[in-house]
């Protein structure tokens, strides 16, 4: 597989369909989604019986090699509504130590761990958070919802990354956009992403966050996830940011042959599900590490 080095500022068609400029609401606190929760399942975590066909695993300092020259590449993000929130608390050193930190939590996937390390985590939060931004935590965003960990947006990514497919990742869909931050992480390992959000001022809130890094692979739809994307399907990877009590049917059918879906699935008690399509009419299922995340909810609003 070619390993294509996208940077940012790349040129951003796609995001941009409408300028309306959402607000986010300050102080809108949400949050199902506990770091301390995940650092504690961290411990018990199973690996997947796939996970013996994934990539490399060791390359921990390799990778960060490639992620500080990524972060280098980087650095220079021209933007007058990102020239507050580049602060010295939020710079190249907070993040690689993220990145190290995910690294260490069993993120073994160069290209997944090189593409955290290039995307500006606070630049998709209100500049009140943007010092938190890089801790190990999932954090609010408005409307009752948060951005997720680092390390499950890692962990998902790998595990959707090690496929049968050797990796290659033609077209993918995240269900749940919130800000975008996942978003922009995947727009680094695959050719194109889709994602799909329910709420409207969060759809825009993801908006304005990418039209500054001019990412030129995203699209972003407003509307029910829980029906997928059939217009532009199927996907080689499908990830949903939102948990529900099983996963949608619909999105089982708008995988490739060989792709893979990655989903929390429950209640209170979520587990992190591996769905991945052998044939035009079967799908293998595993159960991976526990998780928590907002609920998958139909409809929009
Ligand atoms: N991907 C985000 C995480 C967002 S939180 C990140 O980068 O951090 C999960 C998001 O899923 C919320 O914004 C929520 O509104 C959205 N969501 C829940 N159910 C949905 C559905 N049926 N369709 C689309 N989005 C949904």
């Amino acid at each position: 597989m070619t390993e294509k080095t996208k940077r940012f500022p790349l040129t951003l068609s796609s995001v941009v369909e409408k300028q309306g400029a959402a607000k986010r609401r300050p102080g809108e606190a949400a949050s199902s989604q506990t770091a301390a929760r995940n650092a504690v399942e961290l411990g018990k975590r199973e690996l997947p019986n796939t996970a013996s066909s994934k990539p490399v695993a060791k390359p921990v300092s390799p990778s960060l090699t490639t992620a500080a020259r990524l972060a280098g590449a980087s650095a220079a993000v021209p933007s007058a509504s990102t020239g507050t929130r580049a602060a010295p608390l939020v710079s190249e050193g907070v993040r690689k130590a993220m990145v190290e930190r995910v690294a260490k939590q069993g993120v073994r996937d160069t290209k997944v761990l090189a593409a955290m390390m290039e995307v500006q985590r606070h630049l998709f939060m209100e500049p009140g958070l943007a010092s938190q931004a890089y801790i190990d935590a999932s954090l609010p965003i408005g409307y009752h919802q948060t951005i997720s960990q680092p390390y499950i947006v890692a962990r998902m990514i790998e595990i959707m990354r090690a496929n049968r497919l050797g990796g290659e990742l033609n077209r993918v869909l995240e269900i749940g956009t919130g800000c975008g931050y996942q978003a922009a992480v995947l727009s680094l390992v695959a050719k194109e992403v889709f994602s799909i959000e329910r709420i409207k001022p969060l759809h825009e809130l993801a908006k304005s966050n990418l039209r500054p890094m001019r990412i030129a692979n995203i699209r972003l739809h407003y509307g029910d996830g829980m029906l997928g994307l059939p217009q532009a399907a199927p996907f080689d990877g499908i990830i949903l940011a939102a948990a529900g009590l099983e996963v949608p049917q619909a999105l089982l059918e708008q995988l490739t042959i060989g792709g893979r879906l990655v989903a929390p699935v429950g209640a209170r008690h979520q587990v992190l599900q591996l769905i991945e399509r052998t044939s035009q009419t079967e799908w293998t299922s595993s159960t991976l590490e526990a998780c928590h995340f907002v609920p998958l909810r139909p409809g929009t609003v």
